[in-house]
């Protein structure tokens, strides 16, 4: 039996390695899902191979760092659709590899405003919504990197601590009233965002492999499988964690 079916799912960086892999898993398992990305042609690319597949599915473009875009796309989500069960917080930015004392204010700016802010901004509209129709689930994606110290990547570390931190507290702050929060941590993934470190740092690539304790990088896929869960009846009394999907990472 299929375990979203008739669901309404929302996916912030549907357009991207994890969020698209997550938009065919939702898809498969029976959900209607709107696919919102900063980048327009990948998000309705996406939700075009769900069309194509027979499923129902929309791209919408949406910077998650603006208010105002996100409001409008959570209204938009209800008038097509009348209500959100799933929101999975997806959209998240990646900058160059530095060491704390080299992270420019720039870098700072950009990776909050995306990666907390804009989690935020969705999950304040989101609980708004599901508060109305009484109850809903929500996903966050932080990372191996928010669970515990990212050298070279500090700021994304903090980030991502951020969003276990909001997740957390709104699990705290939603559960009695049927809102459901967690966060999937995922380790190194075979993503676009992977590809683009690696580009920017060839040397990892001989390393790569060995970042987790399994010997392989990890897979969209299975991330996805992770969310679908964290999305199902299943994780019925999984509320407020961060789940690692990470080789073991995070066992060290
Ligand atoms: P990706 O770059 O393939 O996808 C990210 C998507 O987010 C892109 O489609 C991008 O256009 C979109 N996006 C960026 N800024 C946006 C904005 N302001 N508004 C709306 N959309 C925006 O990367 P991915 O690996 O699929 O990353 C997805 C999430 O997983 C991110 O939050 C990332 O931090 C997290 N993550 C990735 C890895 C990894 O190794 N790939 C590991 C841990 C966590």
């Amino acid at each position: 039996m299929k375990k979203l079916t008739g669901k309404i799912a929302l996916i912030t960086g549907g357009g991207g390695g994890i969020g698209r892999a997550t938009a065919l898993a939702f898809f498969a398992e029976g959900a209607k899902v709107v696919v919102a990305d900063l980048d327009t042609s990948t998000a309705r690319a996406v939700a075009d191979e769900i069309t194509a597949a027979g499923g129902e599915a929309l791209g919408i473009a949406v910077d998650v760092a603006e208010s105002d875009q996100v409001d409008a796309l959570v209204s938009q989500v209800v008038k097509l659709f009348g209500r959100l069960d799933i929101a999975f917080n997806n959209a998240g930015i990646d900058v160059e590899h530095e060491p704390l004392h080299l992270c420019t204010e720039a870098m700072f700016d950009s990776l909050i405003s995306v990666n907390v802010k804009g989690v935020w901004l969705c999950m304040r509209r989101e609980i708004q919504q599901m508060l109305e129709q009484g109850g809903g689930i929500i996903v966050n994606t932080a990372s191996i990197g928010g669970l515990g110290g990212a050298p070279r990547q500090p700021v994304y570390g903090a980030t991502k601590h951020a969003v276990l931190g909001l997740t957390k507290s709104a699990a705290l702050e939603y559960g009695r009233k049927g809102i459901r929060v967690n966060a999937v941590c995922p380790g190194v993934i075979r993503t676009p965002m992977m590809d683009r470190a690696l580009e920017r740092d060839p040397r990892r690539k001989t390393r790569i492999d060995q970042v987790h304790p399994v010997g392989r990088v990890g897979e969209a896929d299975e991330i996805a499988r992770a969310v679908v869960f964290l999305s199902s009846d299943d994780a019925s009394f999984v509320h407020g964690v961060g789940l690692p999907v990470d080789g073991a990472y995070t066992a060290r």
